[in-house]
């Protein structure tokens, strides 16, 4: 699939304009810090102490009455309920609980709700520009509504438009929270759409093609030099003879391409539904699995022994069967909605870690929150799923200690909300404060 945005490209380009190795490098390294949250220029240089009802810190499992926060040059400073205010602007946040900036690590800023225009006609009918367009505008509804980090999990055709995103952030052309990016994807040949065209037509793909030795090595460092922070890999498609979810890549092939994604320090996170797919990618050694709707008491405990994380999703499928004229009620509950909710149950019960990754984009963005609604609905506790979304995303991302926690040293990605979101989750949609690295991005009460 031939595009502009491809890294070769990219990389020729730079050549061209004569620029030297060193700012090449030094520009890449100034990315990289900017992703890790070390330094940014929207920072905030002065101390600030932001006074909340109470904090939930994201590991500790309860609330924190009392405690104030400390922010200095983008960083949590201090913490707790004997906090120095000396030299800072002092923030109330009267009756809000203040907690770590929530993560989401099943975003498409690059798709819009399905029900607006369906998923093929934005793949075939909506340029790249109108898409990274709109992505700006879903990365700032996005970052209002609490959520501070998004793993982005392909682009769906628009090539290389996510790394184009996150980099429109870090320089401050458009609010929105941290990415991480995934760039194209990558898929088995035919087993991906858009579909249903003769073979007279050049289809342009919802993702990359590769299969093989060779061109999956190819590939996956292909996405890599093109600004993927993730490999991600479709395990499977709804590809079977009645449409149904079946494996597309060997175990060999999965396992190529998380060795060759690993090499260069990235993990690998695999979409599954089919049990058989969930096996291959677990013994292929992926970090997250996406969706599992399909996944055997047998999976989901060689996921929990393995330590991959469940996505599941929720909150995609929800939207899509109330598209598809669901009323919500459960005696009316289309086969698949069943079908996850038994699947949700069957990973608690094998004690696997469970990311919050919502798919948002197939629903609107900024409502993230109805992932964490929905895990709640399904069986976790307000507690797991507050950790996930915090500490517990942070960990899976290997950002443990600079996001999903309040805690000193930690990058000031805080949010306060109306409520307890401990005794009732719905709290996370009263949103009322969003700071990133230190900087305020929404204070409804200013
Ligand atoms: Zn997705």
């Amino acid at each position: 699939m031939p595009a502009p945005w491809t890294p070769r490209h990219a990389w020729g380009r730079m050549d061209a304009e004569g620029e030297s190795a060193m700012t090449v490098i030094a520009r890449a390294l100034g990315a990289a810090v900017v992703a890790l949250g070390l330094a940014a220029a929207a920072a905030a240089q002065d101390a600030v102490v932001l006074k909340p009802a109470a904090v939930f810190d994201g590991t500790s499992g309860r609330l924190h009455a009392g405690w104030a926060v400390r922010v200095e040059a983008g960083r949590i400073a201090a913490a707790g309920s004997d906090v120095d205010e000396a030299g800072a602007e002092v923030i109330a946040l009267d009756g809000l609980t203040l907690m770590p900036g929530l993560i989401d690590l099943h975003s498409h800023l690059l798709l819009h709700p399905y029900d607006e225009t369906g998923w093929n006609d934005q793949v075939l009918r909506e340029s790249v520009a109108e898409r990274a367009i709109r992505a700006g505008k879903h990365a700032e509804a996005t970052l209002r509504a609490g959520f501070t980090t998004l793993r982005d999990l392909g682009s769906e055709g628009a090539g290389y438009a996510d790394v184009g995103v996150r980099q429109a952030i870090e320089k401050g052309v458009v609010d929105g929270p941290r990415l991480l990016v995934a760039g194209p994807a990558i898929v088995a040949t035919g087993s991906y759409g858009p579909k249903g065209f003769h073979d007279g037509v050049d289809v342009p793909l919802g993702a990359v093609e590769a299969d093989g030795h060779d061109a999956l090595i190819a590939e996956v460092r292909r996405q890599i030099g093109g600004g993927a922070d993730w490999v991600k890999v479709y395990a499977d498609y709804r590809w079977g003879p009645n449409g149904e979810a079946r494996p597309t890549f060997s175990v060999e092939e999965l396992t190529l391409i998380v060795d060759t994604a690993a090499a260069s320090g990235r993990k690998t996170v695999a979409h599954a539904s089919s049990a058989d797919a969930m096996a291959r990618a677990v013994e292929a050694g992926v970090a997250t699995i996406e969706h599992g709707d399909g996944g055997t008491a047998e999976v989901f405990r060689a996921m929990a022994r393995a330590g991959v994380a469940l996505c599941p999703t929720i909150a995609a499928g929800d939207a899509i069967a109330r598209y598809q004229g669901w009323d919500g009620a459960a005696d009316t509950a289309p086969a698949r909605i069943a079908v996850k909710r038994r699947s949700v149950d069957l990973a608690l019960t094998a004690g696997v870690t469970f990311c919050n990754g919502s798919d948002v984009g197939v629903f609107s963005h900024g409502d993230n929150a109805r992932e964490l609604e929905l895990m709640v609905d399904h069986g976790l506790t307000p507690l797991a799923v507050l950790t996930a979304a915090t500490a517990g995303n942070a960990a899976i991302l290997g950002l443990e200690n600079e996001i999903g926690r309040v805690a000193p040293g930690h990058a000031a990605d805080l949010i306060a909300v109306d409520g307890d979101p401990l005794a009732d989750i719905a709290a996370t949609r009263a949103v009322r404060f969003v700071m990133k690295h230190g900087a305020v991005v929404r204070h409804d009460a200013e």
